[in-house]
């Protein structure tokens, strides 16, 4: 292993992409300052993002589940619900998740600084010490890891307790009777289904003409029809006009061709329009690092900026803004801090919304595929055929594979269904091994699993699927 002992690296931020990259930065032998205002590592996904969220939708999941088993013969009592406990619980996952983070950077010895850090030249940053003082620090290289923020529309600011945004919503003050979340994105969509399951009236506005804008149709209407099962409304094509606080709570106007009723109150609002990347760091303008028009710090396949010096990872850098892509793109920032010849290039990044059934997918969507002007067939598995869906009673779920006609090279997988964010691994695999569908034919998947569902598909590619007919190919 070459010697890196005598560089010195800075890496601002310990969000996932942070902590990664200082991490491996220290693996590799490279003296790192790892700087944050939090107790521990963990960033935005840890104390108020992935890691809390995933935990309530877990509860969600249990009391949902709950509901259904009356179908098979099994009546549960309505559940009774200990607030406190229930807070306590969720903040001891991220206790201990990020305490551990905190240990193993302590095992690596990486100096972690509790604070928040300033620029004062390309090499040398100013850290205000969450415990009090300043101090100024010199290094070789620095790695920007500041992330992103909440994002918020001007016309529906409203300074009051009944006004959520994520990291409010996570905190769990109440269950509110009524909450209206705007915007229909995943973090609404996953934090209405925790408030549902706890017994809150959720209202969703979207003023687009269908949720999860972006997402696979095919892959969103099962998830649609379930939450409008357990939503009092999914308001679609209607804007939100204004918000407005009265005496019992936050009057909503909406504005659309599809709007019924123009106006309602709810108890509390969260807002939850997208997120903002962090790249107002003080003194940026004394470096040569760039900022795009979208706020985005601009970097290259080697995650450096214009400043060669520093480079910047994760959130701030640009989409999709996941905790993977931060993670990834921070040990590929370390790998070309050291010299090795890296480049930030993959071919599928997952995404995954972790509601009820949840929706996964990698690669290229249908669409995309369609507009690079390939020639693709689509095949579909519905998990009506599935065994392992059915003994879950959950058959609504469906495996989408877009193959290159000509090549039958995978290009993209999408999944809806009850695990659909694990099955997705195996379609992430696939298509950055180059995989054929005949290599997800051939592969031996365990039975009765839902991961048979992508074997299935790859059948229905070939028109020789054993648990469906379907006419062959021309
Ligand atoms: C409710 C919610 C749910 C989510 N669920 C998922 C999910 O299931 N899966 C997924 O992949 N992603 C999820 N995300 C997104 C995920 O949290 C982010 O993509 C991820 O945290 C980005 O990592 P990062 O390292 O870029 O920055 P962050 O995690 O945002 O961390 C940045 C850190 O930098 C610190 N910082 C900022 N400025 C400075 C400074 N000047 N000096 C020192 N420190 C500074 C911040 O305080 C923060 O701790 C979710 C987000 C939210 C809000």
């Amino acid at each position: 292993m070459a010697d890196n002992t005598n560089l010195h690296i800075a890496v601002v931020g310990a969000g996932p992409g942070g902590y990664a990259a200082a991490f491996l930065a220290a693996d590799l032998g490279v003296k790192v300052t790892l700087i944050d205002p939090e107790l521990n590592p963990g960033g935005v996904c840890l104390y108020r993002g992935c890691i809390p969220s995933k935990a309530l939708l877990h509860v969600a999941k249990l009391i949902e589940e709950s509901h259904q088993s009356k179908n098979w013969g099994i009546e549960f009592a309505d559940p009774k619900i200990d607030l406190n406990k229930l807070r306590t619980w969720k903040e001891g996952v991220v206790t201990r998740l990020t305490g551990g983070l905190g240990q193993l950077s302590k095992q690596r010895k990486v100096q972690y600084v509790q604070g928040k850090a300033a620029f004062e030249n390309s090499n040398m940053l100013r850290v205000t010490k969450a415990g009090g003082g300043e101090e100024k620090m010199t290094f070789d290289r620095i790695i920007l890891a500041t992330g992103s923020r909440p994002a918020l529309i001007p016309t529906l600011k409203l300074d009051s307790p009944r006004m959520l945004d994520s990291t409010g919503a996570l905190n769990l003050k109440d269950i509110p009777k009524t909450l209206l979340v705007v915007g229909g994105g995943y973090i609404g969509l996953e934090l209405g289904s925790v408030y549902a399951a706890l017994g809150t009236r959720v209202t969703v506005v979207e003023m687009l003409p269908g949720i999860l804008p972006g997402a696979d149709r095919d892959l969103v209407l099962p998830l649609h029809k379930r939450l409008e099962k357990m939503f009092d409304g999914i308001l679609l094509n209607t804007t939100e006009k204004s918000l407005k606080e009265e005496s019992g709570g936050i009057r909503a106007t909406f504005e659309g061709a599809d709007v019924k009723e123009k106006e309602k109150v709810f108890e509390k609002v969260l807002v939850s329009v997208g997120r903002k990347p962090n790249s107002e760091i003080d003194g940026l303008n004394k470096t040569k690092v760039k900022v795009g028009p979208k706020g985005f710090i601009q970097v290259n396949k080697q995650l450096q900026t214009d400043d060669p010096a520093i480079y910047a990872i994760g959130d701030v850098v640009g989409e999709p803004m996941l905790a993977h892509k931060a993670s990834h793109e921070g040990r590929t920032a370390v790998e070309a801090i050291i010299g090795r010849k890296v480049a930030f290039e993959p071919h599928a990044i997952p995404a995954v919304v972790f509601t009820d059934p949840e929706i996964a997918w990698a690669g290229l969507t249908e669409t995309q595929a369609k507009e690079s002007g390939r020639e693709i067939t689509v095949a579909k598995f519905p998990w009506g055929a599935s065994g392992r869906a059915i003994t879950l009673d959950r058959p609504e779920g469906m495996t989408k594979l877009i193959i290159d006609s000509k090549t039958e090279r995978i290009l993209g997988v999408g999944i809806v269904g009850v695990g659909a964010g694990d099955l997705i691994a195996e379609g992430v695999l696939a298509i950055e091994m180059a995989a054929l569908a005949g290599d997800l034919e051939l592969t031996i998947h365990p039975h009765p699993t839902l991961s048979e569902t992508v074997m299935q598909a790859a059948e229905v590619f070939f028109g020789t699927s054993t648990d469906m007919y379907r006419p062959k190919r021309a």
